[in-house]
């Protein structure tokens, strides 16, 4: 079976022929620190993970990094306004997106460059363009022209005729009709705004830059795999090309681009300025669990696009729930815990084959759980029946936890068994009789007994009290 992605700049699903299986380089866009994300960014983030964790399931190891933005103009406005420094600033919103990409089951990745720490990077790139005549000054910025160079809009497909060169960017965000040159270095603009100095003058660079700057800084020359959401494909990627391109036109920047769709709220992309978002802690505090959230963020190929509704969550913690009871029914009727780290290689090898099978078609998860849950009928009937063999219900326990390493949603510990009421009963009476006796030794037993199997005690004013947790 060949691994296939669909390279954004083809256009085509092409098999993926990295320069070295071992070594994988991967760079994500990643986030700009200053607020926390909304749940549109992280299906971004968890398309991230799952590409990754899709990787080292089909035996490749990736060599990931994900920027983290640290110097913007949003960065710059909400900093001063709350008097804080820019370090500051973006240290606390920098530790809740770790936060919230662990919550999410989002694996740690190799690096995290920070654009604040890669100045001279960025500066080395634009070195190089000079040299190439590739970019001009204006009013102490600098900008790239794009004229300058000839494969400028081979990713988006921008149309390139009638271009004006001269005209100028300054701001990161546009959109496809304002095709103009766009800033790499940008002169300071507000009183107490945060500049380094530099031979190109005092500034900071522009968003573009440090991408294409990180990217030669970690990885020497160009990478595997390229990924962004659909909305970075234009000025953001594009721009990088060009930079990267065109400073160094001896290397191929990218190989293959992916690109993931976006989360819609009734039709429209979740954004931050359209106001119609969710964060990830506002769904945890209306009490959806996380791992629901996760699922519904992967379950979806990443290249359509998701609509978001909090029945959706309902439906994706049932998905869970159906594949769960089967997991602890397989760990139940095992004598032990342990699940060995190898491939299953008999009754579960098929579907696990199956499973590889979907992932492997660009990423195609969706096909993989239709497999998932095929493969759960046969699995609980031949649980009910008794037909499996303790060989049979190890491969499929191995079945499970490779599954799981992509999607990271599943429980392999026994459940403690639960009691029925008369058993509860017996044992309340058993407690009550204990504290009578003042033996407050076995009552607590009994109480932790009890808490252990899910059962809550309460005290109220008509008595004591039990239920499920
Ligand atoms: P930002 O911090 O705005 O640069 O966004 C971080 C990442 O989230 C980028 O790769 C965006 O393309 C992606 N993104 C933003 N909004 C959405 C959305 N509604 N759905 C999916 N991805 C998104
Ligand atoms: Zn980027």
């Amino acid at each position: 079976m060949e691994l296939k992605f669909y390279n954004t700049i083809s256009g085509e699903k092409e098999n993926f022929l990295p320069e070295n299986k071992n070594n994988v380089k991967i760079y994500s866009c990643g986030p700009t620190v200053y607020n926390f994300n909304h749940i549109g960014n992280f299906r971004y983030y968890v398309f991230c993970d799952v590409l990754r964790r899709s990787l080292k399931l089909l035996g490749y190891t990736p060599d990931h990094s994900m920027n983290i933005t640290d110097i913007e103009d949003k960065i710059i406005r909400d900093s001063l306004a709350e008097n804080k420094s820019v370090e500051e600033f973006t240290q606390k919103w920098t530790q809740i997106f770790f936060e919230d990409l662990e919550t999410l089951g989002i694996e740690k990745i190799e690096h995290y460059p920070k654009a604040t720490e890669s100045i001279p990077d960025m500066i080395d790139i634009i070195d190089k363009l000079e040299k190439r005549n590739m970019i001009y000054e204006k009013d102490g910025s600098v900008y790239y022209s794009i004229s300058k160079f000839s494969g400028y809009g081979k990713l988006s497909k921008i149309d390139t005729t009638g271009m004006v060169s001269g005209t100028r960017y300054d701001t990161d965000e546009y959109e496809k009709e304002d095709l103009r040159d766009f800033v790499l270095w940008k002169a300071p603009k507000l009183e107490k705004e945060k500049f380094w100095e530099t031979k190109y003058g005092n500034g900071r660079p522009g968003w573009h830059l440090e991408c294409s700057a990180m990217i030669r800084k970690i990885y020497k020359s160009g990478i595997d795999i390229h990924t962004g959401g659909v909305d970075l494909l234009f000025p953001h990627h594009e721009n990088e090309i060009a930079q990267s391109e065109g400073a160094y036109p001896e290397d191929k920047f990218v190989k293959t681009w992916l690109h993931c769709e976006h989360l819609l709220v009734e039709g429209e992309k979740m954004s931050k300025s359209k106001g119609n978002y969710y964060t990830l802690r506002d769904l945890l505090e209306k009490g959806y669990d996380k791992k629901s959230i996760r699922y519904l963020l992967l379950s979806y190929h990443y290249r359509t696009k998701l609509n978001f509704s909090l029945s959706r969550l309902e439906e994706s913690k049932k998905a869970i729930s159906k594949i769960q009871n089967t997991v602890d029914r397989v760990m139940e009727a095992r004598s032990h815990e342990n699940i060995q780290q190898k491939e299953p290689e008999n009754f579960a090898k098929s579907a696990f084959e199956e499973f590889k099978n979907g992932i492997s078609d660009d990423l195609n998860i969706a096909k993989s759980l239709g497999t998932v849950f095929d493969f759960l009928k046969t699995v609980n009937s031949g649980l009910d029946s008794g037909s499996l063999s303790a060989a049979d219900l190890e491969d499929v326990a191995i079945y499970f936890k490779k599954i799981n390493s992509v999607l990271a949603i599943l429980d392999f510990e026994k459940k403690p068994e639960t009691l029925v009421d008369e058993e509860i009963e017996n044992l309340m009476a058993e407690r009550a009789k204990a504290r009578q006796d003042k033996n407050f030794k076995r009552s607590d037993e009994i109480r932790d007994l009890l808490l252990s199997r899910g059962i809550l005690i309460e005290d109220t004013k008509t008595g004591v009290k039990w239920k499920r947790n």
